[in-house]
């Protein structure tokens, strides 16, 4: 397997986020879980941009959202200000995943975190936001950042 860790399949709950883009390679292996606080991976997005421009990436490589995160951007992203830096036609919406014991294993998607309280029952200390940036004209998607929700009231 060579390509296990590529796409995630080494993190074990995140196999199901393979379809999120998070940058040319193993990102998802990045210090697992994060403990307190949030990490950013808008550096990481901004070089795939870059790439992207520069003619490194081809656009396939860059917009490849599989139907179900699109599907799940349209029914519960979050509009944002920011244009698609890629297709430069669409505005950008923001999912929320949550990952943690109890939720599905390819991620729980959030319209608001209040909902995560109900959701996971209150146990909500294992559990990982992982916040995805997506166009749906151009099937364009990247990780944000990820968080854990008990670290701030969100
Ligand atoms: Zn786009």
């Amino acid at each position: 397997m060579p390509d296990g860790q590529a796409r995630g399949g080494g993190q074990g709950s995140l196999a199901g986020m393979s379809s999120v883009r998070s940058g040319s390679q193993s990102s998802w292996g990045v210090g697992g879980l994060p403990r307190p606080g949030r990490i950013e991976y808008r550096l990481m997005r901004e070089s795939t941009v870059k790439e992207f421009r520069r003619g490194r990436l081809g656009r396939t490589d860059v917009c490849d959202a599989q139907p179900e995160l699109l599907r799940v951007a349209k029914n519960l992203g979050r509009e944002t200000e920011t244009e698609c830096p890629i297709c430069e036609h669409e505005q950008l919406v923001h999912v929320t995943f949550a990952f943690g014991p109890g939720l599905p294993p390819g991620g729980l998607p959030l319209a608001s975190l209040r909902e995560l309280g109900r959701k996971a029952g209150g146990g909500s200390a294992d559990v990982a936001c992982y916040v995805v940036e997506v166009c749906t004209g151009c099937a364009w998607n990247h990780l944000l950042s990820v968080f854990a929700p008990g670290a701030n009231d969100g």
